[in-house]
């Protein structure tokens, strides 16, 4: 059986549903208690890097996260990452720049509604995400709603629907369906190889376009 590492960071998905406001919770350790049937697909193993709304994470999480999955790469064939929806695209993209050499999945996913709750998009996400995870699929992906983007093409357009993400100018990795289907013609050509993570990050980058906001 395939081995997975779930990395949590926080986001909707881990929330539970305390005086009326979505709060981060203990919850969180409950994800294989609510979703058992992720142990028939892989042998998983859980690691919590945070349990944050993702608009607080930043350079130094995504360090934590390509940290653990360094130290942990020989031991698992794939790693999923549950990550608020806010930023899921910044992570994605930041870790596709850091995980150089990368040749197994890692597949961040999250959900629109919570776990707990019964009419929940976390369940599908999460069991679609670890059983792509034990494919052979060498990139940084994310998976939302039955399709698999590249993380770094990947945009959030919904905050409504099931279907948060889309991939506008680049074709999915994979789909799920009745079946899955895996395009692996839109792998990355990797050379493969080792892995090595980098960590060089500026923090004195700023969006002009949110100048304007400040001239008034
Ligand atoms: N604000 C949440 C977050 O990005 C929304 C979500 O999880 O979808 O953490």
């Amino acid at each position: 059986m395939k081995r997975i590492l779930l990395i949590h960071t926080g986001g909707t998905f881990g929330m539970a549903l305390k005086d009326g406001t979505l709060a981060p919770s203990a919850f969180v350790q409950k994800i294989l208690e609510f979703v058992p049937e992720v142990k028939r697909i892989a042998e998983i193993e859980s690691h919590i890097v945070a349990n944050i709304d993702s608009s607080n994470i930043g350079i130094e999480h995504w360090i934590k996260i390509a940290d653990v999955i360094s130290a942990n790469y020989e031991r698992f064939d794939g790693f999923v990452i549950t990550h608020g929806t806010d930023t899921m695209v910044y992570t994605a993209t930041a870790l596709s720049f850091m995980l150089d050499g990368l040749s197994k999945p890692v597949i961040l996913t999250g959900s629109q509604r919570p776990l707990s709750e019964i009419r929940t998009d976390a369940r599908n996400n999460l069991i679609n995400a670890v059983e792509l995870a034990t494919f052979s699929i060498p990139e940084v992906g994310i998976f939302f709603n039955n399709k698999l983007f590249r993380g770094n093409r990947t945009k959030k357009l919904n905050i409504w629907g099931f279907d948060a993400f889309d991939s506008p100018n680049y074709p999915p990795l994979a789909e799920v369906g009745v079946g899955i289907e895996i395009y692996k013609e839109n792998f990355l050509k990797r050379e493969g190889g080792k892995l090595n993570v980098l960590k060089n990050f500026s923090d004195k980058v700023f969006l002009r376009e949110n100048f304007s906001f400040f001239k008034n």
